[in-house]
């Protein structure tokens, strides 16, 4: 284990990975396999079968959590699977959660119309906006986080909401999945749980759908380690491998995310045809929790919906597709498509304009985007 080593990209090529003692093959192997010899009856290596736990998923297990800085991480076949574990595990029926008001999409559908019909009582807030004091009442069980959001891209301050939580005795969960550890590190500013949809930039190429989450305390770990094992909703040795292999890359990626950002974030800003840009870093608070952004970034195009499904299908470098967060930059309009489970006038109460167009912006050359953009606003 690499883990004595501090350097998050050194992390990121080594925690958790050391050859393979059996052949020495220098990268962990697909162990594509699901069940493991025993010697005699329980006489086994630590493995007994792939969904209480595989070779392959232990070292991406613990290269992730190296990278949040946290003792226990578990990886799920995706984010919301992850999501609902975590949900299912640590509240019951009849407990309160707070959950921010434009959360991810997925996220929302699975509150609404899973968890909250099962008995869990969920409340929507601004956390950007409300003093934390008065969003979190006391008796909350769990509070979930999204910064910055999606797509909005406000930024909450996690310092001042995890003191509010532990004053009240929430638990307080922090999707990280847009500005991953390379720029926030949330246990570290107070969370009790940390959540990826690693499908985004942790994997980084578009090729695998997964989730990931990161707790320090044992007291959690357990009951969160058990449905994990007990619900099943386990990745396959294949789908961790190529995450284990993208995460090398995450910090690299990240920087280029972020520089070519500023470029297109300089072009969007002076566009006539730009009402608004949001961009995390219009936040004190984000240049204060954050080392840097990333590649996401939202904008109002001045004009109705239609304008709106004409700019996305005129890009040609910016591929009209959901997620985010992989190599190639990507364009979609939330209120058709990510965000289009979310009904019309909770949507617009919460911020997201019909003529919204958020960004991921990939690693090409910026230059190449900035055209592309400026060939868009002219079709
Ligand atoms: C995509 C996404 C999720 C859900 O993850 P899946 O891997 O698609 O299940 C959760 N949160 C955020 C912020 C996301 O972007």
């Amino acid at each position: 284990m690499a883990t004595d080593l501090a350097g998050f990209d050194t992390l990121a090529v080594h925690a958790g990975q050391e050859p393979d003692p059996t052949t020495g093959a220098v990268m962990t192997p697909i162990y594509q396999v699901s069940t493991y010899a025993q010697d005699g009856v329980g006489g086994h290596k630590g493995y007994e079968y792939s969904r209480t736990d595989n070779p392959t998923r232990t070292a991406l297990q613990a290269c992730l959590a190296a990278l949040e800085g946290a003792r226990f991480g578990l990886s799920f076949s995706s984010g919301l699977a992850a999501t609902d574990v975590i949900l299912r595990a640590l509240v019951k029926p009849g407990d309160l959660v707070i959950c921010g008001d434009d959360v991810y999409g997925g996220t929302y559908r699975l509150f609404d119309k899973v968890l909250k019909p099962w008995g869990m009582n969920f409340r929507y807030a601004d956390f950007s906006m409300a003093d934390a004091n008065e969003a979190i009442p006391a008796g909350t069980r769990m509070v979930w986080l999204e910064t910055p959001t999606n797509p909005l891209l406000k930024v909450s301050d996690i310092q001042a909401v995890a003191l509010r939580c532990k004053a009240v005795g929430a638990l307080l969960v922090v999707d990280n999945t847009f500005a991953t550890p390379y720029f926030q590190r949330p246990l570290a500013l107070g969370a009790d749980i940390v959540v990826h949809s690693t499908t985004k930039y942790i994997n980084g190429h578009s090729d695998v759908v997964g989730g990931f989450l990161a707790v320090n305390d044992a007291a959690l770990y357990e009951p969160l380690k058990f449905l994990q094992n007990a619900a099943g909703a386990v990745p396959g040795p294949q789908d961790v491998w190529l995450t284990l292999r993208g995460v090398k890359t995450l910090g690299v990626r990240m920087d280029r995310h972020q520089s070519n950002a500023e470029v297109v974030l300089a072009f969007l800003r002076q566009h006539p045809d730009v009402a608004r840009v949001y961009h995390p870093f219009d936040s004190p608070v984000a240049r204060r929790q954050m080392s840097g952004f990333g590649g996401m970034i939202s904008f109002d195009l001045r004009g109705d919906l239609d304008r709106a499904r004409r700019f996305v299908a005129a890009t040609k470098l910016f591929t009209l597709a959901e997620s985010l967060g992989g190599v190639e930059s990507l364009i979609e309009t939330p209120a058709l498509m990510t965000h289009a489970s979310i009904e019309p006038e909770k949507r617009r109460a919460a911020g997201i304009e019909d003529g919204l167009i958020r960004l991921s912006v990939g690693i090409e050359t910026a230059a190449d985007l900035v055209a592309d953009l400026a060939q868009a606003f002219r079709a």
